[in-house]
């Protein structure tokens, strides 16, 4: 300041230092007389570079001109125009830096001449404050507008619950305007009704500072809702509350449809327990299971009888006869598992299985046999819906199966008895019969050799008839036997290492003697074949079939045998094929069942007595091979049968 070494001057520099602004003091020019310090730091010059500079030297470039138009206007009618009056530029500091000012000016006449002083305030602080201000106030504006979007009624209370907000969701929900809404008491406007005490919620909210339930309310227009209700608790830095946040969902709908699914569970479940009340008398035993391991949906009371064990509703089939010790079966005695058993494969794969016979053992040891009717639900239609009501969860997509239990017990012991009684028959006719066979050959020998007394022709002839009809006694009664005894299992195979073509040879040679209108013919490339059979019962299957083709081949003709082996499945490959009656189609898929025999051979009066199929089937298979045939009526019949044979042996 010692450019201005005038008293005025003096004086005023040293008030300019104790003003709490950046103080510039101009002349009419615009030239700068005077500076305060606070004018240093601000715009980082020193005093002497700045006095004698024209003011604009603190300003940005771009303002210099606009700048001092201004002051020229100013200096023409000179006022006072404190600070906050929106005066603010941009200021430039000797680095570059721009930044935000406030300006206020005084005119001031000093040593005669008019001068201006310019205090000069930094803003950039106020302008950070100002634009965070502004960011909050778009903020809340958003916030407003997102909470008027929200479907949801959402209001705030104050710490007595009156009604401080309410969005547009809530004036949908309720049908009252926010102007309408705000100020009242909140559970009494909308006549709440709760489903604990209110004191209850309010000590939930106090103590957890939020509370979540449901809650009905009366509308504008007397409509009840039941709304799903979050309320949280605001409180101060302090911990006094504040406010209550309150959002209500409309769940009128949803909670009716809720009731409506409860109340039909409760009326299927009403309807099952009648089921199994009416299912618990029935003497048989009726499961319902589900899904591929057979859980249990449903059992009877005959159902705990038949597997001596309770099975439990939910468990997995395995798991119950594990746990219970309960093992299964086959008809012929071999173990059956679990998931070969009927009830696995309905469950499995659909299937629907009819009078399967297996045998269960119970866990005390005692084994019943039974007759299984597995039927997945799917396939009987009229039943499916039944399939996805009793099915729980996810689950539900998995399939039920109705499983029908029979126990055949008293059955069997009518069969057993019933073979004993046919097997002491035939075996006590076995005799008289030999004897009667025996006595009529005899007889007739010795008249044919002219010793004892003559014989009338007709007496020779009844001989013959007598001797006949001994012989198909004998022939029954033996075939009757045989099936008693495979059907006790009384029989083992005598298994040995055997020639099938050497064996198959002597049947044939045999057979060829019993007849001049047949040729029979083995064919088959192998020297031998080597298999470990029970010959004997090979032989006997082998002439069941060659008798049959000859007897069914009145007109005579060609019975061929061939032989052949798939060394790679391990397999002998019989066939005994003949040119005669044939068997009518309807009746070829009962022809190896026991006694039966189709109307063409009774109708052309061959005698036999149905069994030798049957006793056929059963050796073949107790050999672990199959039996089947091809036949046409008044064409012919092929008859094919597989043995496993001892591949790589010849
Ligand atoms: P049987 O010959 O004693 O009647 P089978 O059990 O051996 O008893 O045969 C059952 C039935 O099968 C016969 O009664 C006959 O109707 C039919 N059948 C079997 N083999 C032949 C065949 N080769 N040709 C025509 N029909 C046959």
């Amino acid at each position: 300041m010692t450019a201005f070494p005038s008293v005025t001057m003096k004086i005023l520099a040293a008030s300019l230092d104790l003003s709490p602004d950046a103080v510039v003091v101009v002349n009419a020019a615009g030239t700068i007389v005077l500076v305060n310090a606070l004018v240093e730091t601000m715009f980082g010059y020193r005093e002497e570079e700045l006095v004698g500079q024209q003011v604009e030297v603190l300003l940005p470039e771009r303002l210099h001109t606009m700048h001092a138009a201004h002051r020229v206007r100013y200096g023409r009618a000179p006022r006072l125009r404190p600070m906050g009056r929106w005066l603010i530029v941009e200021g430039r500091r000797k680095d570059g830096h721009e930044f935000p000012v406030d300006v206020s000016l005084r005119p001031i006449m000093m040593e005669q001449a008019l001068h201006v002083i310019g205090a000069v305030r930094d803003m950039s602080v106020q302008r950070i404050a100002e634009s965070e201000h502004n960011e909050l106030a778009k903020r809340l504006y958003l916030q407003g507008k997102l909470v008027n979007l929200a479907h949801d009624a959402i209001l705030v209370c104050d710490p007595e619950d009156h009604i401080v907000s309410w969005n547009r969701g809530a004036e949908k929900l309720y049908g009252w305007k926010e102007q309408e809404a705000v100020g009242q008491a909140i559970h009494l406007f909308l006549q709440a009704r709760f489903p604990q005490p209110l004191e209850t919620i309010e000590q939930v909210l106090e103590q957890e500072g939020q509370w979540e339930g449901d809650l009905i309310h009366i509308c504008r227009d007397g409509k009840q809702v039941i709304v799903e209700s979050r309320q949280v608790l605001v409180r101060d830095a302090r911990g006094t509350p504040t406010a209550i946040l309150e959002i209500n969902r409309d769940v009128t709908e949803r909670r009716r449809l809720e009731q409506v699914e409860r109340e039909a569970r409760a009326e299927m479940r009403a309807r099952l327990k009648a089921l199994q009340l009416i299912l618990n008398e029935l003497p048989i035993s009726i499961c319902l299971v589900q899904g591929p391991q057979a859980r249990l949906i449903l059992a009877n009371r005959a159902s705990t009888a038949l597997w001596g064990a309770e099975w439990k509703r939910g468990q997995p089939m395995e798991d119950f006869l594990t746990r219970h010790a309960i093992r299964l079966f086959t008809g012929d005695g071999r173990p059956l598992s679990s998931a070969d058993s009927p009830i696995r494969r309905a469950v499995a794969s659909g299937e629907a299985i009819y009078h399967n016979q297996h045998v269960i053992r119970q866990p005390d040891g005692a084994n019943l046999p039974v007759l299984v009717n597995a039927i997945p639900l799917d396939a009987l239609r009229e039943l499916q819906p039944l399939s996805y009501e009793l099915a729980e969860g996810p689950a539900a997509a998995e399939r039920v199966a109705l499983i029908v239990h029979q126990d055949v017990t008293a059955l069997k012991e009518a069969e057993t008895l019933k073979d004993t009684f046919i097997s002491i028959v035939t075996h006590e006719l076995r005799t008289p019969v030999t004897v009667l066979v025996g006595y009529a050959s005899l007889m007739l020998a010795r008249a044919a050799r002219g010793k004892g007394p003559e014989l009338d022709e007709w007496q020779r002839a009844k001989l013959s008839e007598m001797k006949e009809a001994a012989h198909r006694l004998a022939k029954l009664t033996e075939d009757l036997q045989h099936v008693t005894r495979v059907q006790a299992g009384q029989f083992q195979l005598q298994l040995s290492p055997t020639d099938l073509v050497a064996l198959t040879r002597q049947v044939v040679d045999r057979l060829q003697a019993t007849t001049d209108r047949h040729r029979l013919s083995v064919h088959t490339s192998l020297a031998q074949l080597q298999a470990t059979v029970d010959a004997f019962r090979i032989e006997q299957v082998l002439t069941n079939l060659l008798t049959n083709a000859i007897k069914y081949s009145p007109q005579g003709g060609p019975i061929e045998v061939t032989i052949e082996e798939n060394a790679e499945a391990h397999e002998a490959r019989f066939n005994v094929r003949d040119s005669g009656m044939g068997i009518p189609r309807e009746q070829q898929v009962h022809i190896f069942e026991r006694f039966v025999r189709a109307d063409n051979v009774r109708a052309a009066r061959i005698s036999g007595t149905g069994l030798g199929l049957y006793l056929c089937r059963e050796l073949v298979e107790r050999h672990g091979g199959r039996i089947y045939f091809e036949s046409e009526e008044r064409v012919g019949s092929t008859f094919y049968f597989t043995l496993p044979s001892n591949a790589g042996t010849r």
